[in-house]
């Protein structure tokens, strides 16, 4: 069978408007209302931090949960929703595709091959940026945490491909990556920033790199990861640009079919 791919959203395709136009906006209406020394998003923030260790992880990413909640703790009662302010601010010039991002599941689309999102973002809060960018239409399936019960980086969150050989990609290791190599699924880590001393190299080599433990442990810390780094954190394959892609496709296709017979 055919491999799929699934894709993380935000830093993988795209650039949502939560850091630069939701959370200023939820801050400038209730940081006045709480002690001077505090700020919304350290409310906020904490607040989700605290659901994924605590409680059900996939109410850590409902944040109208979380800002009532918060609002709560400050008697307040705030005056939008969040979905109200994600619909407000998914427009053009607010949230954007990376330049490879459309050329890319173009390609990957004409090839016939199956394009699903999954992401720790609920539905609601990335479908508006989705079909603003103009990016929902290439996507089969559409996997968050409210229809997974699950979060990445869990296993289970991966129990959507069912019987299908899959290959994940995103911009996270301590969520795509490890959940993608937890569930046995291939994983693909799209680092834009990576040198260009490494462009030259294919998806597979980079890995094999003498460096690039030390390119992984650093972008672990950047993540807030603090302990050592593990082979769960380590991708299949590293890639500049989602147009390297459709070789890594094809590479998967090969190794799963030999398998297979
Ligand atoms: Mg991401």
């Amino acid at each position: 069978m055919e491999p799929v791919i699934s894709f993380d959203l935000d830093h993988t395709l795209m650039i949502n408007p939560f850091r630069r136009w939701v959370f200023p906006e939820i801050e400038a209406w209730l940081s006045p209302q709480l002690p001077a020394s505090s700020t919304a998003m350290e409310y906020i923030l904490r607040e989700h931090r605290n659901r994924l260790a605590h409680q059900d992880k996939v109410a850590a990413y409902d944040w109208d949960g979380i800002l009532e909640t918060v609002c709560r703790q400050v008697q307040s009662t705030p005056p939008f929703t969040v979905k109200d302010l994600v619909h407000k601010h998914a427009v053009i010039g607010k949230v954007w595709l990376y330049p490879d991002t459309l050329p890319s599941l173009r390609c990957l689309k004409k090839e016939k091959i199956p394009l699903i999102a999954a992401t720790n973002g609920w539905e609601c809060y990335q479908r508006p940026v989705t079909d603003c960018l103009g990016i929902t239409s290439f996507f089969s399936e559409y996997h968050t945490p409210v229809n997974c019960r699950a979060v990445k980086p869990e296993a289970s969150f991966f129990d959507f491909r069912g019987h299908r050989s899959l290959i994940h990609v995103g911009d996270r290791l301590n969520q795509d990556i490890l959940g993608a190599n937890r569930a046995g699924v291939t994983s693909v880590w799209i680092y834009r920033e990576l040198d260009e001393r490494w462009h030259g190299m294919n998806a597979a080599e980079r890995k094999l790199h003498p460096d690039f433990h030390r390119v992984l442990t650093e972008r672990l810390h950047q993540e807030g990861h603090t302990g050592s780094l593990s082979s769960e954190y380590v991708p299949d394959y590293v890639i500049v640009s989602l147009k390297e892609l459709l070789p890594v496709w094809k590479r998967e296709r090969s190794r799963f079919s030999e398998s297979a017979g």
